[in-house]
């Protein structure tokens, strides 16, 4: 019969009596050796990879190993009524693997161990998110904004228990306080459990017989807030700050959630920015560029004094150390990189042509004749309207 199933203890190469130490340690060895991660392709490994997780998912819970050891694979069978492998009540305890990354991506969502999580326990507040605007400026050296957000907080007359003052919660005498209750279905070698939210208290685990008036027994109001909220020099666009406990109510005890602030950064009119670098245009006239100048070039921290060089290309780019961005990590600041434009006259008069004739005559260039007298007969022409 090839079609039979191996015995799991064989698939695992572990005695019977193996300790669970041994299989996790076989498991693990086995896991690594044909995950499909690292045996693109190759259908044996991932049908071995398959068999080594089903062998170790029964041998590795104590119920489940139990019953194997008398019923054999048909006490277990994962196909049988529990929906499949990695269906309900099937879950992957993650808690024993610590394979690193290669299992992050292959187990993803879908087998992390929450299937067995009581849902009345400690539970963390959502995560709220808000956005701010501010100016390319406030960006670089930080600023405080104000906003407005609603929120869920614990009830202060109950302190989030949802009962009326001095009177407490009784735990659930049904699932005495977890929350859920096993069903159990079928008999003899064909008996399986599902976990259900227990009807009675819903799934609270205790039962509120004289509600707080403030939140109706909730534990929680929902309540609106001002928060002034500290933006770090040196943030991005797109960046987000992070409010750690400003964020929705935790559930039965659990902290208060996060308070995401994503911050949006208006463009500057002339600066440009990338990380902790400043960019900027600036323009010179031809004859700074060509014989040189002081000039006084805009930086985020006001104006600075610059010497040009004489005979500077079009297009150089030179760098003021330290007058970028700072880093938002508090390390240092970047650079501004100014790129040198020179501009061309667009509007001269007659003497300041000839003067630009007796350059290019002194400089060996024959003046553009054609090309002036094409452009007076235009002039001309326009003057006779
Ligand atoms: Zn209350
Ligand atoms: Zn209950």
């Amino acid at each position: 019969m090839p079609e039979q199933k191996r015995d799991y203890y064989e698939v695992l190469g572990v005695s019977k009596s193996a300790s669970d130490d041994e299989l996790k340690k076989a498991y693990r060895k086995l896991a690594k050796q044909y995950h499909p991660d690292l045996n693109p392709g190759d259908k044996e490994a991932e049908a071995k990879f398959k068999e080594v997780n089903e062998a170790y998912e029964v041998l590795s819970d104590k119920e489940k190993r139990a019953k194997y050891d008398q019923f054999g694979h048909a006490g277990v069978d994962p196909n049988f009524g529990a929906g499949g492998f990695g269906g309900g009540g099937f879950g992957f305890d993650m808690g024993d693997i610590d394979l690193g990354d290669i299992f992050g991506s292959f187990f993803g969502g879908g087998f992390g161990g929450g299937s067995s999580r009581r849902n009345n326990g400690p539970m963390k507040g959502e995560t709220l998110r808000a956005s701010v605007t501010i100016s390319f400026e406030e960006a670089a050296f930080g600023c405080e904004k104000e906003i407005t957000l609603n929120r869920t907080e614990n009830c202060d007359t109950c302190k989030g228990t949802g009962c009326a003052p001095g009177t407490t919660a009784e735990v659930c005498p049904d699932c005495h306080g977890s929350g859920t209750i096993r069903i159990q279905r079928g008999g003899g070698a064909f008996t399986f459990a599902t976990t259900t939210t227990c009807p009675k208290c819903g799934g609270k685990g205790k039962l509120i017989h004289q509600p707080c008036k403030d939140c109706g027994g909730s534990g929680s109001v929902r309540k609106q807030r001002k928060l002034t909220v500290k933006i770090p020099a040196g943030i991005d666009n797109g960046q987000a700050v992070s409010l750690r406990g400003q964020g929705g109510a935790g559930r039965n005890g659990g902290p208060a959630g996060d308070l995401l602030i994503s911050v949006t950064v208006r463009p500057h009119e002339f600066f440009k920015r990338d990380g902790t670098s400043v960019y900027l245009e600036h323009p010179v006239t031809f004859l700074q560029a060509t014989l040189g100048a002081e000039l006084e070039i805009p930086t985020i921290d006001g104006k600075v004094k610059w010497t040009l060089p004489a005979g500077t290309q079009p297009g150089t780019t030179f760098r003021l150390r330290g007058k970028g961005i700072p880093s938002v990590n508090g390390r240092g600041r970047g650079d501004q990189y100014v790129t040198v434009k020179v501009q061309v006259p667009t509007s001269l008069t007659h003497e300041q042509k000839e003067a630009l004739r007796a350059y290019g005559e002194a400089m060996g260039e024959i003046p553009p004749g054609p090309a002036d007298s094409v452009k007076s007969f235009f002039d001309k022409r326009k003057k006779k309207k």
